[in-house]
């Protein structure tokens, strides 16, 4: 089945309303394109909670600082549009910037607990416009369910906490991080790299696979953990390392020493030009 091939926000209001009133519901899987398995795995889950699927494709600019690498981010839109039909989705949303934004755009949505942290950090302003677009996106579609994947970890809990705080009735739902065969975790952004830089891209994940190991052994004591992790990506000098920080997981507060309730550990990296982020879940 050819997906639906939606520009513009009337189209794609049009085809919505067309929907509700044969009353069918809405899944909604926001994407930047550059597609893989892992945006795949978000269409898999959404075709199993609603009855019809629309998959979006925009490179948001508001997301991307000026020195990021908005102008170089992979795109592939044909592509995609194979690999969509491939798994039966109903329509693709790919607005034009001026779509989503008109010349007299003023108004943002942010939020204030945990956007300067993690991320937030080094990319100022980058979930204020992932709010802004993932909000439009979901009101656009008037998704019931709109999923996104773990790898983001931070960019879910920030969208859950958005959509509870404003009462938006769309349900988020978070689906598994899927990685490649040799542990990386899939990223549109892995097109950047190098070959050289692909092969030592997995060392991030063996590294958080050891601390895994570790913690499951009983050394729960976070400095434990991230000084093995420190070390053993130390000898990989290509891998700038950004942060590397253990939190809880229900409101991403830092954690030190004992962790003592489920707790995720994010890291961030550069390799050459590209940054890459993963993350590890720790369940007692
Ligand atoms: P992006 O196109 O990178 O903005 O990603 C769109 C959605 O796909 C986000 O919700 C991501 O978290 C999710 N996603 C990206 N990579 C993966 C992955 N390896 N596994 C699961 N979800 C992913």
């Amino acid at each position: 089945m050819t997906p639906k091939s939606l520009m513009t926000v009337s189209e794609c209001r049009e085809l919505v309303e067309s929907w509700r009133l044969e009353n069918l519901q809405v899944s909604l899987v926001p994407t930047m394109g550059a597609l893989h398995q892992g945006h795949l795995s978000l269409v898999k889950k959404a075709k199993e909670l609603g009855d019809k699927v629309i998959v979006s494709i925009f490179v948001n600019p508001t997301q991307f600082g000026p020195s990021e690498d908005f102008a170089r981010y992979p795109r592939n839109l044909a592509k995609d549009f194979s690999l969509l039909e491939g798994v039966g989705v109903d329509a693709v949303f790919s607005p034009t910037a001026n779509e989503m934004y008109g010349p007299d755009f003023q108004t943002w949505v942010s939020n204030d607990g945990i956007t300067d942290i993690l991320c937030g950090q080094s990319r100022p302003g980058h979930f204020r416009g992932v709010c802004t677009v993932v909000i439009k996106l979901m009101n656009m579609t008037s998704a019931q369910y709109c999923l996104f994947g773990k790898k983001d970890y931070q960019q879910f809990k920030i969208i859950a906490n958005m959509v509870r705080d404003l009462n938006i009735k769309t349900q988020v739902v978070a689906c598994d991080i899927m990685r490649s065969d040799t542990g990386l975790a899939l990223s549109s952004r892995n097109q950047l790299l190098s070959e050289s830089e692909l092969e030592i891209a997995p060392n991030i994940f063996f590294a958080l696979s050891t601390l895994l190991q570790t913690f499951s052994n009983g050394c729960h004591l976070v400095e434990t953990l991230v000084d093995g992790f420190k070390n053993q990506l130390a000898e990989f000098e290509a891998i700038k390392l950004e942060y590397i920080e253990v939190r809880r997981e229900r409101d991403l507060a830092e954690i030190s020493g004992e962790i003592e309730e489920y707790a995720i550990v994010f890291v961030a990296a550069k390799l050459g030009a590209v940054r890459l982020i993963d993350n590890i879940e720790l369940r007692l």
